[in-house]
């Protein structure tokens, strides 16, 4: 036991013996997967070379500290600064997020906020100016209140309809959730990207709803593709996790020192568990989005509902440009219900789909998105995340309640 774990944490810490003085790993194993198509790169995604007697996927390694004799080098010194563990899961959403792009680096943390943190308080100085979506995730603001009273100027501009560009004069860094939580308005990541750097802003995407398999933002010109892994990317609602990948060396040093600084670092076992989950990402998000959008397509056609999003749907305002920049829609219908207690109704009745925040998981969820305060939406407002379940069983669940919710 003892003898195979330590073989596991030797094999994996030569394989990373590549890296490079800042511990970064050359990303040679990614050329395996780099054409391929997603359900393979999926599955292979940061495995290690093959290795007589070694499982394929070496168990999480658990280390304080690692034997370090002499000069402190190399990749693996303490365990708030690097894990093996991390190593391949970095490798393995570098290899999604940025498929055969050189020079790009991931970094994993303890949650998406731990992430989106690391990014805006490792780039931002006092005096600068930074853009926040006004519509995004819901600790957006506690952030904005937390970079203004270090001096940064935030700006704000709704998800949707390009008004970013009229606030983007002076910034340092533009901040971009697209689709957005709750609302699932949807930006042109390449048009915004192209204007941000003419004016000489960093572009930081939240690729949470999307996942990598939905949109690469590096290709469509982001500097970051920032996001929770604790959603759809691991998928099974058991653990938090977030990354960060970015293809500027400077400024992902800064990121990888704010990691070391404020200690927001995955466990071994929440990093082996969410390089496990990914091996299923393809044929979860193939199967989720697509009854996503058969959900969408049922909830359509009933009078009670209203405002209506998912950005696969034809008719949705946001389509146009998720068509163009996106792969895959996502598992996530937002729509509402005429009053708070239609909507509480709705939820009672459903038997597929728990009450419960959060997204992206194999069991469908939902909730009264209104509960919380903080988004601006209307009382009936539902967030429904849907499942790996059989389509047609969830569809006849929803209009079930909806049909029992009119009472
Ligand atoms: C959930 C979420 C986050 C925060 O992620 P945690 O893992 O909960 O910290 C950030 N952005 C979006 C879009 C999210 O949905």
């Amino acid at each position: 036991m003892s003898d195979s774990a330590t073989g596991d944490a030797h094999r994996v810490a030569g394989d990373a013996g590549r890296a490079d003085a800042t511990g970064r790993v050359a990303r040679d194993l990614d050329q395996v997967t780099a054409g391929a198509g997603d359900g393979t790169r999926a599955v292979r995604a940061g495995l290690p070379e093959p290795a007589k007697y070694e499982p394929t996927l070496p168990g999480p390694v658990f280390a304080a500290h690692y034997h370090l004799p002499g000069e402190p080098t190399g990749p693996y010194a303490y365990g708030r600064d690097e894990n093996p563990t991390w190593t391949l899961l970095e490798r393995a959403v570098g290899e999604l997020e940025a498929p055969g792009q050189d020079g790009v680096e991931t970094l994993v943390f303890a949650s998406g906020m731990a992430a989106i943190s690391a990014v805006l308080f490792s780039q931002l100085r006092a005096g600068d100016v930074c853009v926040l979506p006004d519509d995004g995730y819901q600790a957006l603001p506690l952030v904005r209140a937390q970079l203004e009273a270090y001096g940064i100027e935030v700006r704000t501009a709704p998800t949707g309809g390009d008004a970013q560009l009229g606030v983007l004069d002076g910034a340092k860094l533009l901040w971009i959730e697209t689709p957005s939580n709750p609302g699932l308005d949807v930006c042109d990541i390449r048009r915004l990207a192209k204007a941000a750097h003419a004016r000489g802003a960093l572009v930081a995407v939240d690729n949470t709803l999307a996942t990598p398999l939905g949109q690469r933002p590096l290709e469509l010109g982001a500097d970051f593709a920032v996001a929770s892994g604790t959603k759809q990317l691991t998928g099974h609602g058991d653990i938090l996790l977030g990354y960060v990948v970015g293809r500027n060396p400077e400024a992902m040093a800064a990121v990888r020192r704010w990691r070391k600084i404020v200690g927001a670092i995955p466990g071994p076992m929440e990093a082996w568990l969410a390089h496990r989950s990914i091996a299923t990402l393809q044929m979860r998000v193939d199967r989720q989005s697509a009854t996503a959008l058969a959900v969408a397509e049922a909830l359509r056609e009933r009078p009670e509902v209203t405002g209506l999003r998912y950005p696969g749907l034809p008719d949705d305002p946001a389509h146009k440009i998720a068509a163009r920049q996106m792969r895959r829609y996502g598992c996530v219908v937002s729509f509402s219900l005429p009053t708070r207690a239609r909507a509480e109704r709705f939820l009672d009745a459903l038997r597929l789909v728990d009450d419960a925040t959060s997204f992206g998981g194999v069991r469908s969820t939902a909730e009264r998105r209104g509960r919380w305060g903080g988004d601006a939406v209307p009382e009936g407002f539902i967030r429904l995340s849907v499942g790996a379940e059989d389509p047609e069983d969830l569809v006849a669940d929803v209009l079930r309640a909806l049909d029992a919710s009119a009472a």
